[in-house]
């Protein structure tokens, strides 16, 4: 069995059936895997990992993703905004304890007031650390000016996550109407590209009626897309949402966190010079869950630095790690963490995605 796995690790082209085959491992198999796989990606890429400090600074949403706590059919969520100032702060903050880059992370809202409001503390961030702090934002689907207007104020990073690539399944999770639009979600990530934002992109594993099969189309999805950075992990359901009603269909939360890092695995392969974070909610299930994904294939890591007082606000699920704690301490465990994890944290370094220069050079 082995064997067949060391030829899959060592092949230049990963076929469908080759990602469906290491998906699916499990047991002494998939730890042969994960063990094989993991050293080839750090005798490759090396063994620096990034930081991104995390911002969620506003739960505010006008989507209703039947997976997400923050939707904005759920009356019972404590909607929050931290002010402009605090988020410059935070900023600072990831500055000086030399981060390199921060993520700026919000529910979606595409008004005038609100899109302003970003360009603004784009500049804002960019001129109290003298254009030192790389900013990627994950602040949904917007329109072509709008984004351009953000990458011209200073962010250089975007993340939109596809959800999952496989239509039927983007319909049993959203809404099917015109603000929730596969093709429109889809379209964004291409004018993203360019605009020439680094671009990411992800999906959730182990979301009801998902199959394996899916997931290796998701990893094709994102090579044929040609996508810089991927953030994906677990789906973890959250009782104030519509998808909790089909909870009974779900895998266990052990197999949705193993898949996941099988995933993150395979995808190290598929694009050895992408970025790969190690997502938050891989925590949630596996105390030391991040640290394995740094083992396995993730190169970012995302401390969060949202200003305690509203962390347990940003409930995208149940059960999300670290939401009492403030972001000293929370700079301190992580890097204790990442060390841990045999990993070396690249401080003060952007971090950008290698495929990103290769790309836009034409060379892949
Ligand atoms: N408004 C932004 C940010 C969304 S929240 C946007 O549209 O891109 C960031 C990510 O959290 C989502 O893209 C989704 O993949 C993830 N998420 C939401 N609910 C989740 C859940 N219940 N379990 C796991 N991940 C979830």
């Amino acid at each position: 069995m082995s064997e067949i796995i060391s030829q899959i690790i060592n092949k230049d082209q990963l076929s469908k059936a080759d990602l469906i085959h290491l998906l699916s491992l499990e047991g002494d198999d998939r730890d042969f895997f994960l063990r094989e796989s993991g050293n080839k990606y750090i005798e490759n890429l090396g063994n620096k990992v990034y930081y991104r400090g995390l911002v969620e600074f506003s739960n505010y949403c006008t989507k209703d993703c039947y997976y997400c706590g923050i939707r904005k059919g759920n009356p019972n969520a404590e909607r929050y905004e931290i002010d402009d100032k605090s988020i410059i702060e935070a900023a600072k903050f990831a500055h000086e304890n030399h981060y390199g880059s921060v993520v700026l992370q919000a529910g979606e809202r595409s008004d005038d007031a609100f899109t302003k409001r970003i360009t603004n503390i784009l500049k804002e961030i960019k001129n109290v650390t003298n254009g030192e702090v790389g900013i990627t934002i994950s602040l949904g689907e917007q329109t072509e000016e709008t984004y351009r207007e953000w990458f011209e104020a200073g962010a250089h990073r975007y993340l939109l996550r596809i959800e999952t690539s496989n239509k039927d399944l983007y319909y049993k999770i959203h809404p099917e109407n015109k603000n929730h639009n596969f093709e429109d979600r889809l379209n964004c990530i291409h004018t993203l590209q360019k605009i020439g934002y680094q671009t990411g992109t992800g999906v959730m594993i182990g979301l009801p009626f998902q199959e394996i099969e899916q997931l290796a189309n998701d990893l094709l999805f994102f090579k044929a897309m040609n996508i810089d950075m991927v953030g994906m992990g677990p789906f973890i359901e959250h009782t104030e949402t519509p998808l909790y009603q089909h909870k009974d269909k779900l895998w266990s939360l052990q197999r949705r966190f193993d898949v996941s890092l099988n995933m993150i695995a395979a995808l190290r392969l598929l694009m050895p010079n992408i970025n790969i974070a190690a997502a938050t909610a891989l925590q949630a299930i596996d105390p030391m869950g991040r640290e394995k994904a740094l083992r396995y294939g993730a190169n970012v890591i995302m401390p969060n630095i949202t200003p305690t007082l509203h962390r347990k606000d940003y409930t995208l699920y149940e059960n999300k790690p670290c939401t009492d704690e403030g972001a000293e301490d929370c700079s301190n465990c992580l890097s204790i963490r990442v060390e841990m994890a045999g990993r070396k944290v690249g401080l003060d370094e952007w971090g950008d995605s290698k495929h990103y220069f290769n790309r836009t050079s034409g060379k892949q």
